[in-house]
């Protein structure tokens, strides 16, 4: 709390340093909000930069814009402007100030007066929520208006950073409402402009709105670059934080009820945006209440630590996001928040300043395939089958692969998993230089095929897929073995059996594949007089190639995810790691249950290993968890001079002549760090 603004070096950037961020997202009656009291709460959470409303929707400081709106409330204070306070008060203590602005909306009067700024329905109706109409980001509140907002608050006032909240085309309101895609009068120009002719399309299921989003995103990255330039052309030390071209990303983690409960979300979500090129720092905005329509039920603790614990352990910058002023609304997850807030604080220097991912898998996430879906049952089912064995592994975005390459930042994986991605299109050549120095690619399901067939990457065992995709209820009693089934004319089998659920086709297999295993098509499985007649078919379980560069390409032609996702037995995962450790093989042995997931990192010379309890995944949350005992890490080699320590409990480890590091009970989460032993990630 002693840390002042002048002991950042002059040289970084002040957000390429580790801070902590507390949101108070305030509504227009907090204006007379006590930006002391506001700032004591602020800084024992362990917090170090504040997230402050400032202008968009209400401006919390006397704006002359006119088309802006001047919270009515700031004559409660005698300054008469909050952000003017707040920052000064800020400052006076050390803590950052980011400014908040929400550009999605204006106050009627404002929408009346220009009305080609707002949002319209394709049969022309506004979207209003709350006397507030949606603004448009194709139109010229948010092309050009925009500018103005922003140079008003840095004329100003020395604010430290700007956030834009919602800075998206608004299909949906707050109350789910589906409006669907923008037809004001600058959508219709740009995109007949941009697609050659073509108009917007309504159906928001439709195929054609995949075009519409890609659409979306370059009106966006457009904008988010020229914002953040002129930004930088004024002032060069304010962080930006908007979308893929700012200085550094953001995730937000929160609840949405009706939505099951994907207990890696937050982990995930950062391992993802920390793999972008070039790297730049994540933001993990952490929600307090427990989803929009009621943002005065707090989160629960357990469930909230997730978020922060997560987030740190894959190197985000955590961030606690209440309501209103601090106080007036209780939220029980604040007092575990702002404990891992303060480790994390504390251990700037040593762990989270330098931490850099170092696992040896990547797992490759393909964007969604369609508008708001989740990600495939196929990557939620390999990613829990690394997790689950303690495999520790990284995320990638599938359309950063080709700049990963060129960066020299594939280099670190051993193995890289696309889990039925479909077609690789650009990527695949990333792909091929990989494996062509030494890397191992495993593909499942569709990945890396194009439409007709044909196999994208040239060092694949298989030349093309034969035939149809069959999925559904086609593969219903299909298994994948690794036995050599002999004796199944007999009706003898041996173990193991895989169940195959999800898709499945064959493939033109290059002379030189390893055959690993056989399919077994499907037999009668009703009623169980009838229930056999399996028979292995010419299909291996999985191809292989080494590629003479060292490296090697393993097709599973084939959901292993999804079939294990559906059933959750053993087998499937077998397989499955029986393919990741031969292309990486474990240094690191985990004497750990399956719901604790290993998160491997560098800090310097350091290895650093997040260990998280996911004891407590419930239906829609995280319960408290079960203290874990008897936990052991097994280092692959040891050194006179090894020392380890765990962070959270305090506490120095022996590792002893054997290599093991044996824990006490774990919590929450422990952090270890592992003195020289970078090299052992
Ligand atoms: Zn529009």
């Amino acid at each position: 709390m002693s840390t002042t603004l002048d002991e950042t070096p002059s040289t970084a950037k002040w957000w390429t340093y580790p801070f902590a961020v507390f949101q108070t997202n305030l509504q227009e009656i907090d204006a007379g909000l006590d930006v002391e009291a506001a700032l004591d709460a602020i800084q024992a959470h362990g917090a170090n930069a504040w997230l402050l409303n400032t202008g968009g929707i209400i401006s919390n400081f006397p704006t002359e814009l006119p088309f802006q709106t001047r919270n009515p409330h700031l004559e409660e204070r005698p300054s008469g402007d909050l952000v003017g306070d707040a920052v000064e008060a800020a400052h006076r203590r050390g803590v950052r100030v980011i400014a908040r602005f929400d550009l999605s909306k204006v106050a009627a009067p404002i929408a009346a007066a220009h009305p080609e700024w707002c949002f319209r329905t394709h049969d022309g109706e506004p979207q209003v929520y709350n006397d507030l109409w949606s603004m448009c980001p194709s139109a010229g509140y948010y092309q050009e208006r925009s500018f103005d907002i922003i140079d008003e608050v840095l004329d100003r006032y020395p604010i430290d950073g700007v956030f834009f909240n919602w800075f998206n085309f608004n299909i949906i309101d707050y109350s789910r409402k589906l409006y669907g895609v923008c037809h004001c009068a600058a959508c219709v120009r740009r995109y007949r402009q941009w697609s050659h002719g073509e108009s917007l399309p309504v159906d928001t299921r439709s195929a054609e709105i995949r075009t519409w989003s890609r659409f979306t995103a370059e009106v966006l990255a457009d904008l988010n670059t020229r914002i953040t330039a002129h930004i930088h052309a004024r002032a060069e030390d304010v962080l930006v934080v908007l979308g893929k071209q700012a200085h550094m990303r953001y995730a937000e983690s929160n609840k949405m009820f009706g939505r099951d409960l994907w207990p890696h979300r937050t982990g995930e979500d950062v391992s993802e945006l920390r793999h972008h090129e070039p790297p730049v720092p994540a933001l993990v905005n952490s929600v307090s209440f427990v989803d929009m329509p009621y943002r005065m039920a707090g989160e629960e603790p357990s469930h909230f630590a997730q978020y922060l614990i997560q987030g740190i352990a894959r190197g985000g910058m955590p961030s606690t996001y209440i309501m209103g002023a601090p106080g007036r609304i209780p939220y029980p997850s604040l007092e575990a928040a702002g404990e891992i807030t303060r480790f994390f604080r504390r251990h700037e220097d040593d762990v989270y300043g330098r931490l850099a991912p170092a696992a040896r898998i990547a797992l490759v996430k393909a964007p969604p395939a369609q508008l708001g879906s989740a990600a495939s049952e196929e990557y939620h089912g390999t990613y829990s089958m690394l997790q689950r064995a303690q495999r520790p592994f990284d995320v990638i975005p599938l359309d950063q692969i080709a700049q990963l390459e060129a960066a020299g930042r594939l280099a670190r994986f051993d193995l890289i998993v696309l889990p039925d991605v479909g077609a690789l299109e650009s990527q695949a050549a990333a792909l091929d230089a990989y494996v062509r120095a030494g890397g191992n690619v495993l593909t499942t399901g569709a990945s890396g095929f194009t439409e007709d067939g044909t196999a994208e990457m040239r060092t694949s065992p298989a030349h093309a897929r034969v035939g149809d995709i069959r999925c559904g209820q086609d593969l219903w009693s299909t298994y994948a073995t690794l036995a050599p089934q002999d004796r199944a004319a007999s009706h003898h089998f041996d173990a193991p059996i895989v169940p195959v659920l999800g898709k499945l086709h064959d493939c033109a297999w290059a002379d030189s594949t390893l055959r690993q295993g056989v399919m077994l098509p499907p037999a009668p499985f009703g009623p169980p007089e009838k229930a056999y007649g399996h028979l292995p078919s010419e299909e291996p379980a999985y191809g292989s190639l080494p590629d003479p560069g060292g490296g090697s390409v393993t097709v599973l032609p084939w959901t292993i995810g999804q079939s294990y996702r559906e059933i959750e037995t053993t087998p499937p995962q077998e397989m499955f790691l029986r393919i990741v450790d031969a292309a990486a093989p474990p240094r690191l042995r985990f004497d750990a249950p399956e719901n604790v997931e290993a998160i491997v990192g560098t800090a310097g010379d350091d290895l650093i290993i997040h260990l998280v309890n996911l004891t407590g995944a419930s239906r829609r949350g995280f319960r408290p968890p079960v203290a874990v005992t008897g936990l052991r890490v097994e280092l692959p080699e040891t050194t006179r001079d090894l020392r380890a320590d765990a962070l959270v409990a305090g506490v120095p480890l022996d590792a002893g002549v054997g290599g093991v590091l044996e824990l006490g009970t774990l919590r929450d989460f422990e952090v270890l760090r592992i003195r020289g032993a970078a090299s052992l990630a």
